[in-house]
């Protein structure tokens, strides 16, 4: 154990009531916790201004001058302390309001001082309130620095001293207690290449910067350090992978797959699509689980490979598992499937939550006796009773409305593994799935089947909104559905409850007496009254529906054209997204329509330009990430593994690639990390990152 372990409670400073408001404030339990909280902005101090040269009073200044007198002036909770302050070109007053009676004390006349602060300007009198204040003492002249360090901080922490400058005041305790403790984690070889600072003086640098070059190093090494690591543990679990699970070898393509390609393929495939064939086949003859991630935007064909890839399994003499996540989407596959499956003599079955019992039971037996050869469902194919004999492949459609662990279950029990196929129409470029998914293989489909209409997207103000009506009849008189979607957020859910229902009323009244049928679709119902509502909307009783997001993943009505989204302004944008990835699914015109309050704020501005532009998935996904930043990738942020504090994977996507490059090189001559000269890497890995190890394993 090392010192850096431990509690930050022992940290002279500290104590158990600030330690206490560290762990919930900061998350900072440790020494080491401590040490890589760094500071999120530099002030430059390199400069000081002397008293008659205060003219700008909206930034900070340093002054160095003399404490004249101290007078205190108010009662009870109005006292106020008036620091007279001077140097040889003026006098301010400097006020503080709180802590005074300590401050009161600790104060001392005729003595120099450093201070701090926003100036003011009442009248002629220039007054710095509560601005940092540092005794200037010829025994400790470098107490104080001109980069000077600002973190963040909380109001609680500050109620007890911990404001920045407190947290600084601890993180320079601890560097002095500890800089000898704290060891290197990278290898010569990679400190020369960069030309990086030694870790210790790294983190005396990035604290207490002594030049803005060397902290650029600092903060240079750390951002590396960390990618780096991500990296390691990224690959690594991929080669654990690829070592422990054995899987079946699929090297036959035999008649279901030719018969199905030849005869009933009604179109060619697009190039993307063949490409991703052809990886899945590659996959199929190493003899190792296939762990394939395939990100496709809607409508670009995802289908179509998963069934080539079932056929494959087929003809190898293995029996298939596709799962997606809700009924809606489960019979949709099913029919598909069952379009063809007859002529080429293939058992196909589907199996739900709503499957009555009897037949369920027929469904379990056949599984084990090998007569189904493809078995399409939702959750309820990994309950502990459905038990394959020959499983060979599992397709996972809409892959993030699943849980890692809830995948596993298909294949508990078993020594050798399914090949796996998660597809996903969540875009996220390439260049961060392959950082986010380092352990999955990425197939990405990156082109559209030909003569796809474009859905046109429009944004219009509540104030046109009539107009939008008019063009919704217009749309409903051709025969056509819509869809109107409402937000609905967790914080103003009551609110946007009710204007869901108001918006139902509305079209109601507006549409019905045109003899249009409206309906609605929310979470608050049951999932037979759920999957009751989009039957009636497949079914065309229905021709407007009106919606939360429960219909954002996969629905495919082709005869919706419109998508209508109610405060547009209030999604994200990969949601606005994949709402209007529901319509576009034929060859009609089909249409989204952006409604927005009248006032926007610069980002929802961006983001309605962003849809209104582009129809292309990862070029929104692009925008999104500019944006907002990588945020919580499909949940990945609550695994610890990707919990980067200083790098950022899209600004510093130089540092990402030099890191992988490093990482991968590292492992392929030193796959354990036993050489001598890495050691420094293999022992910071083993205690940080180790544990971390099994969240993203697929299987
Ligand atoms: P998604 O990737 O969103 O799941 P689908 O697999 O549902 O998309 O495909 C959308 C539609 O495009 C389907 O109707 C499918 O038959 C059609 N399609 C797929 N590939 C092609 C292609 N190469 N050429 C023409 N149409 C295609
Ligand atoms: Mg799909």
């Amino acid at each position: 154990m090392s010192i850096l372990d431990t509690k930050i409670e022992f940290l002279k400073g500290v104590g158990p009531k600030r330690s206490v408001l560290l762990n919930q404030e900061l998350s900072i339990f440790s020494f080491s916790d401590l040490l890589t909280f760094f500071p999120f902005r530099y002030i430059d101090r390199t400069h000081f201004l002397k008293i008659n040269q205060i003219n700008n009073f909206d930034i900070d200044v340093q002054v160095i001058g003399i404490v004249k007198n101290i007078n205190t002036i108010g009662v009870g909770r109005k006292k106020r302390l008036i620091v007279k302050f001077a140097d040889d070109t003026g006098q301010v007053d400097l006020v503080f309001f709180k802590g005074v009676s300590w401050l009161l004390k600790s104060f001392l006349v005729n003595k120099k001082y450093l201070i701090f602060g926003r100036p003011s300007k009442y009248g002629n009198i220039i007054s710095f309130v509560h601005p940092e204040i540092d005794i200037i003492d010829s025994r400790k002249a470098t107490s104080f620095h001109s980069i000077y360090p600002v973190y963040h901080s909380t109001e609680k922490l500050t109620s007890v001293g911990l404001n920045s400058k407190g947290i600084s005041e601890l993180v320079k305790t601890l560097l002095q207690k500890c800089k000898n403790q704290i060891h290197e984690n990278l290898s010569d070889t990679i400190i020369k290449k960069y030309h990086f600072l030694n870790r210790s003086s790294s983190f005396e640098e990035i604290h207490f910067a002594t030049t803005y070059l060397k902290l650029k190093h600092a903060i240079k090494r750390f951002k590396y350090e960390e990618l780096f690591f991500l990296q390691i543990s990224l690959l690594k679990q991929k080669n654990i992978r690829q070592k422990k699970h054995k899987s079946f070898i699929f090297n036959k393509v035999g008649s279901r797959f030719n018969e199905f390609y030849f005869n009933y393929l009604q179109f060619e495939l697009t190039s993307a699509q063949k490409r991703v064939v052809t990886e899945i086949r590659n996959d199929f003859l190493t003899g190792f689980q296939m762990n394939r991630l395939l990100q496709g935007d809607v409508g670009s064909g995802k289908t179509i490979v998963a069934i080539l890839a079932i056929l494959l399994a087929n003809d190898n003499g293995f029996q298939s598992c596709l799962m997606a996540p809700t009924e809606i989407l489960a019979n949709q596959h099913f029919n598909s499937l069952k379009e063809f499956s007859d002529q080429l003599n293939l058992n196909v079955v589907l199996l739900t939550g709503r499957t009555p019992t009897n037949e369920k039971k027929i469904i379990l037996k056949d599984l084990l006796n090998e007569s189904i050869d493809i078995i399409v469902g939702t959750h309820a194919l990994i309950q502990d009773n459905v038990v394959f004999s020959r499983l060979g492949l599992v397709i996972i459609d809409e892959q993030h409305k699943f849980g890692v662990a809830q995948r596993a279950k298909l294949w508990k029990n078993k020594e050798i593994l399914p090949h796996v196929l998660v597809m996903t129409a969540t875009p996220i470029p390439r260049t961060l799935a392959m950082t986010a998914y380092g352990d999955l293989d990425l197939s990405v489909i990156d082109e559209l089947p030909p003569n796809r209409k474009k859905v046109l997207t429009t944004h219009h103000y509540f104030k046109d909104v009539n107009k939008v009506y008019s063009f919704i009849y217009q749309q409903l008189k051709q025969k056509r559905q819509v869809y109107v979607v409402y937000p609905l957020i967790e914080e103003s859910k009551v609110l946007d409850y009710k204007n869901l229902m108001d918006g139902f009323e509305n079209m109601k009244v507006i549409f019905e007496k045109k003899g249009f049928n409206v309906s609605m679709l929310h979470g608050k119902l049951s999932s037979e009254q759920k999957e009751m509502e989009m039957q009636r909307f497949l079914q065309k009783k229905s021709h407007l529906m009106v919606s939360t997001t429960v219909i954002e993943v996969g629905v495919n009505v082709s005869n919706a054209s419109t998508m209508v989204i109610q405060n547009a302004e209030k999604f994200g944008l990969s949601q606005l997204h994949q709402l209007r990835g529901r319509v576009g699914r034929s060859s009609y015109q089909s249409y989204c329509i952006l409604l927005t309050s009248n006032k926007l704020t610069n980002d929802s501005r961006k983001r309605i330009k962003a849809m209104v532009d582009t129809n292309d998935g990862f070029q929104i996904a692009e925008t999104d990430l500019r944006l907002r930043g990588p945020g919580d990738i499909l949940g990945t942020r609550q695994s610890g593994l990707i919990n980067l504090k200083l790098s950022s994977l899209v600004k510093d996507y130089d540092l990402v690639e030099l890191a992988r490059k490093d990482a991968k090189l590292l492992l392929i001559s030193d796959a354990n990390l036993e050489h001598i000269d890495n050691r420094n890497i293999f022992k910071y890995f083993v205690n940080h990152y180790q544990k971390l190890l099994k969240w993203s394993t697929v299987s």
